[in-house]
């Protein structure tokens, strides 16, 4: 090949990968469309197109993230201090928690949702992690690495990225004191139960009021339930793990903080 053609081959490859990058890629494939079927997009903020455009957003930040830290592709929180949070080492609560049995009807279906179809709604997941992090409190990255073991849209930047956010060691991380409990999220998302008692259907008969507590209405009615007990107390984890960040961020403000 002589040096003109080499050239001419190059400047027709970095155009194409120049149109690939501005026009072609997926997300700006979705973008163009979305941008097409709704002009006025960006003066809705409340409409849904706008919220799946923030969500494509998410995507794009979580990437972007993991090329200008590659530490995050290596199991390493974005923030430092949090390297020396300890974590429970519970394989048994861990396979409780895989299994859906966990004795929290949301987390349980959640769970058992991923199982059995390699999906789960971003609020499930946002609960799931929260309740392994904070609740068992169970290092982040079994449950990094559970999820994208079981997930069909499993994806290394938007997988770290949710588990950091939900343990509170990513960029734009929960801060580590807001804690989610997972009775009163089930109840503001699945208020009626109908999701939990398509998963979890040990609880069919658990009437509507009681269905995210259901031991409660075993109790008052002498009724059995086949179904585990809640394996935590929430509001004694909610404190073991708030003592636990705020012992591992004691450390960084005495300078005892390993090299990062
Ligand atoms: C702990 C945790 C783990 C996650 N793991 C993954 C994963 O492995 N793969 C993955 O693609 N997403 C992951 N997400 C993000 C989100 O849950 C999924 O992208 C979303 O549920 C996919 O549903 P959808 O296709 O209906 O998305 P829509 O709500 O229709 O959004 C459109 C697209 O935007 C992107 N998107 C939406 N929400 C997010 C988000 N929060 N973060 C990053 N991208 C987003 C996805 O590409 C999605 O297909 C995770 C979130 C959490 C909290």
């Amino acid at each position: 090949m002589t040096n003109s053609v080499i050239f001419q081959h190059s400047k027709a490859l970095a155009s194409f990968r120049l149109i690939w990058h501005w026009a072609l890629s997926p997300p700006r494939q979705c973008l163009n469309r979305l941008r097409a079927e709704h002009p006025n997009l960006l003066e809705q903020s409340d409409g849904g197109a706008f919220t799946w455009l923030s969500e494509l957003i998410w995507r794009e930040f979580y990437r972007h993230l993991l090329v200008a830290w590659p530490r995050l592709c290596k199991h390493r929180p974005f923030v430092g201090w949090t390297q020396q949070v300890q974590w429970r080492q519970d394989e048994k609560a861990l396979i409780a928690w895989q299994q859906g049995k966990t004795g929290f009807p949301i987390v349980d279906a959640a769970m058992r949702q991923l199982n059995g179809t390699g999906w789960m709604h971003n609020r499930l997941r946002m609960i799931c992690a929260s309740f392994l992090v904070k609740d068992l409190p169970i290092d982040w990255r079994a449950g990094e690495r559970y999820f994208i073991s079981q997930l069909l849209d499993g994806d290394l930047a938007a997988n770290n990225g949710g588990w950091q956010w939900a343990a509170s060691t990513g960029t734009d991380a929960a801060p580590y004191f807001r804690i989610f409990n997972p009775t009163t999220q089930g109840e503001r998302f699945d208020t009626q139960g109908t999701f939990i008692r398509q998963w979890v259907p040990e609880l069919a008969e658990v009437p509507e009021r009681d269905i995210h507590q259901p031991h409660r209405w075993a109790q008052r009615e002498g009724r059995r339930l086949d179904y585990p007990t809640p394996m935590v107390d929430h509001k004694q984890a909610r404190q073991m793990t708030l003592e636990a960040f705020e012992a591992a961020k004691a450390l960084q403000e005495k300078g005892q903080n390993q090299a990062y």
